[in-house]
């Protein structure tokens, strides 16, 4: 058996407008890597972290949290070394702790050998977000487990359903340089919404998912409408509906929120459109005073996976 993985696991788009805390998906090319060793010393430590300051006690990083849990679980004769390499920031809006907490449960399982489904990895990379965010929450860390596109149609039980993706499509993503913190992105949801309300994002859900499995990216672009967090959430993050309008002038099929933002992204028809899409996200911000970084990548179909 191996005794030593290198692995990429990837930044997640969560909520995908209408998929409110329902649904998510995963980046081809914006993501953690990390490297993973057995050792004899039955424990986990965490040795290296670069590219951000985060805890490096294992029982405080969710990466150390998940292995801790699987090695307990699995009754492991071994312990980790654990090296992360942050290549995007945390508190984007990307799924930063969610791609610690996935690459983990699929490394430690490929040194366990395959002994979880993606179900079981799903649910121990929840246990790392309870670290990171207080809550077990699935969407980043299914997309991130699963890859494309994936629909948390429960919880109780855990259901996790992956959705085909289209070839073409591509995200654009503006990650401006500020904080939004979950706490006030929380207090700023309505508790209650119009029955009306719910029934155009539930329709919207439906239209989406059925536009990506048919590759009909009108209707995947008809359907990326958020009624819900949207509204409520946009004055949190500064030059929203410009950057919006200026995607959708340039040619994509819709934008939105990621997660519980600072980060905005776009989805788009083909590479061309979506470098357009980076342009006019551009131009909107680079007079701002404030600092920000623009991606443009494929949605991953494998998620976190060996390098
Ligand atoms: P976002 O989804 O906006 O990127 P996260 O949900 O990833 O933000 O939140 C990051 C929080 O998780 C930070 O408070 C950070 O200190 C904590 N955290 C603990 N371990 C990790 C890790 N390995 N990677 C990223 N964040 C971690």
């Amino acid at each position: 058996m191996t005794n030593e993985i290198n692995i990429f696991s990837p930044a997640t788009v969560a909520n995908v407008s209408c998929g409110f805390d329902a649904m998510g998906f995963a980046l081809e090319s914006l993501g953690d890597e990390m490297i993973f060793k057995k050792t004899d010393a039955k424990e986990v430590v965490i040795s290296k972290i670069e590219g951000a300051n985060l805890p490096i006690e294992a029982r405080k990083n969710v990466a150390g949290v998940v292995a801790q849990n699987m090695l307990n679980d699995s009754h492991a004769d071994f312990g980790l070394d654990i090296q992360i390499f942050k290549n995007f920031k945390p508190g984007s809006g990307l799924g930063s702790s969610a791609a610690s907490a996935s690459g983990t449960a699929f490394a430690v399982n490929e040194l366990l050998g395959k002994k979880y489904s993606d179900l079981e990895l799903t649910k121990f990379a929840m246990q790392g977000e309870v670290i990171a965010c207080g809550s077990a929450i699935a969407d980043n860390v299914a997309a991130a487990i699963y890859g494309g596109f994936v629909l948390i149609r429960s919880y109780e039980p855990l259901d996790i359903v992956s959705i085909p993706t289209p070839d073409e499509l591509v995200a654009t993503i503006i990650h401006p340089q500020i904080e939004v913190k979950t706490e006030d992105a929380r207090k700023v949801m309505p508790s209650e919404i119009p029955l009306k309300t719910a029934v155009s994002q539930w329709a919207n859900v439906g239209g989406l998912i059925s536009g990506l499995h048919a590759g009909d990216f009108d209707l995947i672009g008809r359907s990326l409408v958020d009624h819900v967090a949207e509204p409520a959430r946009k004055a949190l993050i500064p030059h929203f509906d410009e950057v919006k309008s200026a995607s959708l002038d340039a040619g994509a099929l819709g934008a939105g929120i990621s997660g519980s933002g600072p980060s905005i992204f776009a989805l788009s028809e083909g590479m061309e459109t979506a470098n357009k899409v980076k342009e006019a996200m551009n131009a909107v911000y680079k007079d701002s005073g404030i600092d920000f970084s623009i991606y443009v990548s494929r949605i991953s179909t494998a998620g976190a996976r060996v390098i």
